[in-house]
């Protein structure tokens, strides 16, 4: 099963299984009585969805098909649909109406590192465009590169745990492994990775590196950048290989520019990592802060001075009502949730509790924080469901440092709310937390209306001119994309501008790799 839904029905344009989540009637009640629901039109079936033929030369799909063999050059129309997109609600509302917007000419599978080099050569020299796909989960169109005929590289074969160091701590995945089945492979070695993005089940271990992702338990393991040591590249140009000592004053860290490359530079086929050992020990609990600002200074002190959370998240005052609909609690306030994990967490989960009390907060005990565990994987499921409900949900995120977070939270709250003038839910918590800032992360939710994705479409810029406007950055996790790509060029500014584009055509002188995506 892939991200997308049974292959050959409705449930195609939807997250992974459906009715894993359920829409409580109180929250659809609820959302009735602040937004005007629009029933959607009934999805149309995979098998319906109309892509136009494969146009790439039969020379070209011989040369594939002798780099991978027959079965593994893929041109069935239901399948290039598959590929066309990511899972942004944009791609899902689209792919509901059966309106693919460029599908690939083949989905192309390597099997290893040598076929990825030269699947590339191929398409160099055909000039035809190649889109790395991992796990198929972008959220800022990362999938579906600028016009132009491309084949998409599904890296769903490259799905070995290749090393495992257990002196050192690290581990050598390939890059197409999703993360459960690293998550067990590693298991078998008493190890873990720690990164557990909302979109866990079905992301790549490639797409985790190519976008600088960053999970749930990140206060504690960091982001997947930081536990990259080394990594695998093919590109046009042959084989980069980057990383091989824990630390390095040789040169500029290389690593760095191929984390969050999304695809441009090259494809990544094999990453090493820092793995830490199975956590004996786990504990989750809520706290109520009065405020936001209260639950942030509470924040920023474990932040900042310790002890610190594996997992540390605060929900703004509407995001706290909004979860607590149909639960039966009332009392207003902010969620903090803090989860631990370690050998032995009892004497930090003590001292972080003195604390968070310090701060004003109030336990609410073990079961709030069990409740988000069992539930942390829910979200993308519950945006399909708002949409069979008639509402449209979608999200968005930066970061900033401390001083700077109230009023980032502030503005792209009121940006989003101005943009959406007959009414929206907006709802922000900080979901990953440093020394110096924080990540905040907002759900929107409001009624489709006649065009949808033209009312997302200027909500989103006006939350993204909010965050250039503050000095946060335009991504803290999701990555440029096609969607981000104006606000990354003006926050990195001209000169950088240029620096990238000449990797670029350093490594990928055809210009093949995902055009339109990332690069200004
Ligand atoms: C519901 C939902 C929840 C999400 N939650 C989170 C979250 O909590 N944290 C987070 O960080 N992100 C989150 N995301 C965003 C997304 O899951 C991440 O960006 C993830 O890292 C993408 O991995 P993937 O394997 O699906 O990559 P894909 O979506 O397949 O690709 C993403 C980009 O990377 C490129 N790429 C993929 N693999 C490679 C490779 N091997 N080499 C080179 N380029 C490659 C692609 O061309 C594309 O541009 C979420 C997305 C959804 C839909």
């Amino acid at each position: 099963m892939d991200v997308r839904g049974e292959a050959s029905s409705a449930g195609w344009a939807r997250w992974g299984t459906a009715g894993n989540a359920v829409l409580p009637e109180s929250a659809t009640k609820l959302l009735a009585q602040v937004l005007e629901l629009a029933p959607p039109p009934p999805v149309v079936p995979l098998p319906e969805v109309t892509v136009p033929g494969c146009e790439l030369d039969t020379a070209v799909l011989d040369a594939l098909r002798g780099v991978v063999g027959a079965d593994h050059v893929l041109t069935a129309g239901t399948v290039r649909a598959r590929h066309a997109s990511g899972m942004s609600t944009p791609d899902l509302v689209r792919d509901r109406q059966g309106r693919v917007l460029r599908a690939p000419e083949a989905v192309v599978r390597p099997a290893g590192h040598s076929e990825v080099l030269a699947v590339l050569a191929v398409c160099s020299g055909a000039g035809v465009a190649v889109v790395p796909f991992g796990g198929g989960t972008s959220v800022v169109g990362g999938l579906t590169p600028a016009a132009g005929r491309h084949v998409a590289v599904d890296l769903g074969r490259l799905d070995r745990l290749v090393a495992v160091d257990p002196v050192s701590r690290t581990a050598t995945l390939q890059a197409g492994l999703r993360a459960p089945e690293a998550a067990r492979l590693l298991a078998e070695h008493g190890f873990t990775l720690g990164h557990v993005p909302q979109s866990y089940e079905y992301a790549t271990i490639g797409g985790f590196a190519a976008t600088r992702s960053s999970g749930q338990a990140s206060a504690g393991y960091g982001r997947f950048d930081d536990m990259v040591t080394g990594l695998t590249v093919a590109t046009p140009r042959g084989t980069v290989r980057v990383g091989r000592a824990p630390a390095s004053a040789a040169g500029p860290d290389l690593r760095q520019l191929f984390l969050g490359s999304e695809g441009t530079l090259g494809v990544i086929t094999d990453v090493t990592v820092r793995v830490r050992p199975l956590p004996a020990a786990t504990h989750y609990e809520g706290w109520r802060y009065e405020s936001f600002d209260d639950g942030l200074a509470a924040v920023r002190r474990l932040a900042q001075d310790g002890p610190r959370p594996t997992v540390l998240r605060l929900s703004d005052e509407v995001e706290t009502m909004i979860g607590a609909t149909g639960s039966g609690r009332s009392d207003g306030g902010c969620l903090l949730i803090a989860g631990y994990e370690g050998a032995d967490v009892r004497s930090t989960v003590e001292a972080a509790a003195r604390v968070l009390a310090a701060h004003g907060g109030v336990p609410l005990g073990e079961e709030a924080g069990q409740h988000w565990a069992r539930h942390r994987f829910d979200a993308p499921y519950l945006r399909d469901a708002l949409l069979d409900a008639g509402a449209f949900a979608e999200t968005l995120e930066t970061a900033a440092y401390w001083s700077r977070i109230p009023e980032v939270h502030q503005r792209v709250r009121h940006a989003v709310l101005d943009a959406l003038p007959d009414g929206a839910l907006v709802l922000g918590h900080v979901s990953h937390v440093y020394e110096t800032g924080a990540s905040l992360y907002f759900t929107v939710i409001c009624s489709p209306g006649t065009d949808p994705i033209g009312r997302w479409r200027a909500a989103k810029a006006a939350a993204s001119d909010a965050i250039a406007a503050t000095g946060a950055t335009i991504s803290h996790h999701h990555g440029v994309g096609a969607d981000h790509r104006a606000w990354y060029a003006t926050e990195i500014g001209a000169v950088a501008v240029d620096l990238l584009r000449a990797v670029k055509r350093e490594l990928d002188p055809a210009g093949i790799l995902n055009p339109g995506i990332l690069v200004p």
